[in-house]
C-alpha cells in the first residue's frame, strides 16, 4: 500500500498544473470552493494527505485538489467562497499564512454570498467532518 504523501506535494501539482495554489495548513476542508465552482466535482476531488494547522497534530485529512485542471475557466468564484484564503490565484499565493487566515476570517461575517451562512450550510459541515476525520 503506497504511504499518505504530504500536503506539500499536492501543493507543488497545483501551483505547477493549474491556475490556483492552495495553501493546505489553513484549508479547513469544508469543500466551499468545490460546491462555488460551476463545474463543482467535475473538476475537483478530495484526496487524502498528511496535513496540520500550522505543524501542529499533523494528521491524514481529505483535501481538495483539481483532477481536471484543463477544465477551469479561471473565474475565481472558488476563491471567492473559500473562508479561509487558502485557495488563491497563482500568481497571488499566500505569503503570509497566519494573516490571510486571521484577516478571512474576520471578513467572513461580511461577505455577501459567501459568508458565514453559507459555510454553516449542513454539506458544508458535514463535509468538514468527514474531511476531518471527526
Ligand atoms: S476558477 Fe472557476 S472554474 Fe476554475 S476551479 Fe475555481 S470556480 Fe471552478
Amino acid at each position: 500500500m503506497s504511504e499518505t504523501k504530504s500536503w506539500k506535494e499536492y501543493y507543488d501539482y497545483m501551483e505547477q498544473k493549474t491556475p490556483l495554489t492552495i495553501y493546505y495548513p489553513i484549508c479547513g476542508g469544508g469543500e466551499e470552493c468545490i460546491t462555488a465552482c460551476p463545474y463543482g466535482e467535475k473538476i475537483w476531488d478530495v484526496e487524502p494527505m498528511k496535513v496540520s494547522l500550522f505543524g501542529f497534530n499533523q494528521k491524514v485529512r481529505l483535501r481538495p485538489v483539481m483532477k481536471n485542471p484543463e477544465l477551469c475557466k479561471e473565474c475565481y468564484l472558488c476563491v471567492e467562497a473559500c473562508p479561509t484564503g487558502a485557495l488563491r490565484p497563482k500568481d497571488k499565493p499566500a505569503n503570509h499564512p497566519l494573516l490571510t487566515l486571521v484577516y478571512n476570517t474576520l471578513k467572513l461575517p461580511f461577505k455577501r454570498r459567501y459568508n458565514i451562512k453559507f459555510v454553516f450550510r449542513p454539506e458544508h459541515v458535514e463535509k468538514f467532518r468527514r474531511n476531518n476525520g471527526r
